[in-house]
C-alpha cells in the first residue's frame, strides 16, 4: 500500500518498552508511573462503573468535569474559562493535539515545532497535508538543559507558518518556561495568522518553587492558542487517556468538528469519578510538585557517584543523563546496550530530532518507586 505516512514507523516508546520486557530490564524509558492513582480515586471509578454512567458521554465531556478543569484552570492560571463553549474532554491528549492539528493546518501550510519534539506532532501534520518545521531548543553550554531560541523561532516563520506546537514544561528535555518566553512568543506571532498549540501535559509537575507559564496565563497568546493537557500524567493513570482541550469559543468549535468523528466521547465513569476527585482533593495536584521533586533528587543523588553528567530537571518525571564520560555510541545504540547489559532501558534523545546534534543524551522516567530508582541508579553507577 502507498503509505500516507512513509516516514513514520513505530514510537520508540513501544521499541524500547518491548525490548525492556524482552530483556526483563528495569524500564525508565516509556514515561508512565510505577504506582496507581489515589485508592479513592479508584474507588470512585468503581462506583461509577457499578452505576448508571456506562454509556455514551456527550460529545465534549461531562459537564461536571468540564466545569471541574475550569475552575482548576481559573484557580491556578486566574482566566475564567466558559465550561459549555471553552473546555473539551479528549480520548488523552494524543486525541486532543491531533484533534487541534486537524483543525488548524490546510495542506501546504508550515507548523513549527521545537526539537527534540514529542513524536506524535509530526504525522499528525503530515496526514493534515502540511509540513513539520523544526527549530531545535538552545542546549546550555556544559549542561543538560534546554531553552527556546526565540531567534531561531522567529527566523523559521514564512508566510506560509499556521501553527507553532509548544511543550512546555518538556518532553524529553525538562525544561520550562519563564513569564518572559511568553511576552517573546507573543511578540513574534502578533499581527499574524498563526496558532499555537500548547501541549501542557506536564502542568502539575514543575520543581524548585518555580511557577508553570501556562499559556492560559497570558491574554494575547490565549486567543490563538489551543491548550492541552492529561490526566494521565496528573493522577498516574496514564492507561485512562483522558485528556482535555481548553481554546476560545471559535477554536473550540472546529476542534469539535473533529475531536466528535475521532472519538466522539470519552470514558463516561472514568470522566464522573474524575470530576468528583478534582473537587474533592484539589490538594492532589498543588502536592505534586513536592511528590515528584523528592524523586528527581533521590534519583540525582544516587547517580552522583555516576560518570553520567546530570542536571536537575525543571520538570516533568524525566531526567536527562549526559553519558559522554563514557562511550562514544551513538545514543540508540548505547540505550539498546544499556538494556541489553545492565537491564536498565532508557530513551534516546536523538529519535526526537530531524537532524539530531552531536550529543550523548538519555532520557530516564523518574516516575518510579523508590526500589525501581534506586536499584536502577546502583546499575547505572557501575559503569
Ligand atoms: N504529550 C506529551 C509531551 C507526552 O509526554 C504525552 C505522554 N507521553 C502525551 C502528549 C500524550 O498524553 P496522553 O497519554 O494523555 O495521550
Amino acid at each position: 500500500m502507498d503509505s500516507k505516512l512513509p516516514d513514520t514507523g513505530t514510537t520508540i516508546f513501544t521499541i524500547m518498552s518491548a525490548l525492556a520486557s524482552e530483556c526483563g530490564a528495569i524500564n525508565l524509558s516509556q514515561g508512565f508511573p510505577s504506582f496507581n492513582p489515589a485508592a479513592e480515586l479508584l474507588d470512585l471509578v468503581d462506583r461509577y462503573l457499578r452505576s448508571d454512567a456506562n454509556q455514551y458521554a456527550p460529545m465534549a465531556g461531562i459537564p461536571a468535569l468540564r466545569r471541574a478543569i475550569a475552575a482548576k484552570v481559573e484557580s491556578l492560571y486566574g482566566r475564567a474559562v466558559d465550561a459549555d463553549n471553552e473546555v473539551t474532554v479528549c480520548d488523552g491528549a494524543t486525541e486532543g493535539l491531533f484533534s487541534a492539528i486537524q483543525a488548524t493546518v490546510r495542506p501546504g501550510d508550515e507548523v513549527i515545532v521545537f526539537d527534540p519534539a514529542y513524536d506524535s506532532y509530526e504525522p499528525a501534520v503530515t496526514l493534515a497535508g502540511g509540513h513539520t518545521v523544526h527549530v531545535p531548543l538552545l542546549r546550555s553550554p556544559d549542561s543538560t538543559t534546554f531553552h527556546p531560541d526565540w531567534q531561531r523561532l522567529r527566523d523559521a516563520i514564512t508566510s506560509r507558518t499556521r501553527l507553532v506546537m509548544m511543550n512546555f514544561p518538556h518532553n524529553p528535555t525538562g525544561a520550562i518556561l519563564s513569564p518572559d518566553d511568553l511576552d517573546r512568543l507573543a511578540e513574534i506571532v502578533r499581527n499574524t495568522d498563526i496558532y499555537v498549540i500548547s501541549d501542557e501535559v506536564y502542568e502539575h509537575i514543575v520543581f524548585d518553587g518555580r511557577q508553570h507559564e501556562s499559556l492560559l496565563k497570558h491574554p494575547e497568546l490565549w486567543e490563538r492558542s489551543f491548550i492541552i493537557s492529561s490526566f494521565g500524567k496528573t493522577y498516574h493513570a496514564t492507561g485512562w487517556k483522558v485528556g482535555y482541550c481548553v481554546a476560545p469559543p471559535v477554536l473550540t468549535t472546529e476542534f469539535r468538528k473533529i475531536h466528535q468523528w475521532v472519538c466522539f466521547a470519552v470514558i463516561t465513569p472514568v470522566q464522573h469519578a474524575i470530576a468528583d476527585y478534582m473537587e474533592l482533593r484539589p490538594g492532589h495536584y498543588t502536592e505534586l510538585p513536592e511528590f515528584y521533586e523528592q524523586k528527581r533528587d533521590h534519583f540525582g543523588q544516587l547517580l552522583a557517584g555516576s560518570r553520567f553528567g546530570l542536571t536537575p530537571a525543571a520538570g516533568t518525571f524525566f531526567q536527562i543523563l549526559d553519558y559522554s564520560a563514557i562511550t562514544d555510541l551513538d545514543d540508540a545504540d548505547y540505550a539498546r546496550k544499556l538494556t541489553r547489559d545492565i537491564g536498565v532501558a532508557s530513551i534516546p534523545v536523538s529519535v526526537f530530532y530531524e537532524s539530531p546534534p552531536d550529543q550523548k543524551l538519555l532520557r530516564f522516567c523518574f516516575a518510579k518507586d523508590d526500589a525501581i530508582l534506586e536499584e536502577a541508579a546502583e546499575r547505572l553507577c557501575r559503569l
